[in-house]
């Protein structure tokens, strides 16, 4: 048996936080790579994150995971951020230093990495993101960075998307309302609304979906196939995926981050699946 004294503590903190999959996640990851830790979801008040982080690095743990409503408290929280942390302006790892927190931000890597996962290189790939907040401004310099050709941001508030592409500052991204996207094929098209958590849909147009090797993603993951996913497959979307497989990668960017250990994700996300 470890020494419990000796034994690295990481917990995800949210609210509400009894659905998140983090600590099956990191659990089998530490089975995985044999390490030593334990990783726990901890729900704080809403009106709590500050007092709440100051106390569980006062208690010794070495790193956190944040997701709904903290991402941006946990940015403004920390003592330093990593660019991509910086451009998305939300942290969803949090790295212990002496004296608080250094915060970074694995959402964008995590989605890169199970969209090559699905069709391959994202060079080149004509990609149109639907939806302006906390998750898509995560995702956008890594997208830039796996250098797709062509980045169309939509949102139902078409002002926010607009912000978002100037923050970029890059010739290849703009940002808009639905109205005003071209009815034409886009190679990968992101949900990452928070209609589907809803049951709803963005306003979606048929000629996005028509190209032969269409991948229409959305970031919201459930049992049965998201309403986004559906209406895909109405408008021909060749494949269609839900954000799971970045949520296990968005994990095992964040493990790395706190453990220097690569894991492999596919066993891990194969036992999501079954679970
Ligand atoms: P935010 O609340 O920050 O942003 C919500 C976005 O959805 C905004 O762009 C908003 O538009 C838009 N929206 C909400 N309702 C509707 C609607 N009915 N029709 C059209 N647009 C709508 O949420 P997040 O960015 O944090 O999360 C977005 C999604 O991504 C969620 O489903 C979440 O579960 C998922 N996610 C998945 C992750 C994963 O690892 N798989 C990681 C992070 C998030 P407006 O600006 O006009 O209000």
């Amino acid at each position: 048996m470890s020494d419990p004294v000796m034994v690295d503590h990481y917990a995800v903190l949210g609210n509400p936080i009894n659905h998140s999959k983090s600590p099956l996640i990191h659990r089998l990851f530490a089975e995985q790579t044999e390490q030593d830790m334990t990783y726990s979801a901890i729900c704080l008040p809403l009106d709590g994150f500050i007092v709440g982080l100051a106390e569980l690095h006062a208690q010794g743990f070495k790193g956190m995971n944040v997701t709904v409503p903290f991402k941006f408290e946990a940015f403004a929280a920390c003592e330093q951020v990593s660019e991509r942390a910086q451009l998305a302006g939300a942290v969803n790892t949090l790295i212990r230093t002496d004296t608080g927190w250094r915060g970074d931000n694995t959402d964008g890597a995590g989605l890169v990495n199970d969209l090559t996962r699905l069709v391959g290189d994202l060079a080149g790939k004509r990609v149109l993101m639907l939806g302006a907040g906390g998750a898509a401004s995560g995702v956008v310099k890594p997208l830039l960075d796996a250098k797709v050709d062509q980045l169309t941001i939509a949102n139902r508030t078409a002002a926010k998307a607009a912000d978002l592409a100037a923050r970029a500052q890059h010739l290849r991204v703009n940002g808009c309302g639905y109205d005003v996207v071209p009815n034409q094929p886009y190679d990968i098209i992101i949900n990452a609304t928070a209609a589907s958590l809803a049951g709803d849909l963005p306003p979606l147009k048929a000629g996005w979906f028509s190209d032969a090797h269409c991948l229409a993603y959305d970031m919201m993951y459930s049992k049965e196939p998201t309403v986004f996913m559906q209406a895909a497959q109405t408008f021909g979307a060749q494949q269609t995926a839900d954000g799971l497989g970045m949520l296990v990668e968005q994990a095992a960017e964040a493990f790395y981050l706190w453990r220097g250990v690569r894991v492999r994700t596919a066993p891990v996300y194969h036992a999501l699946l079954e679970s």
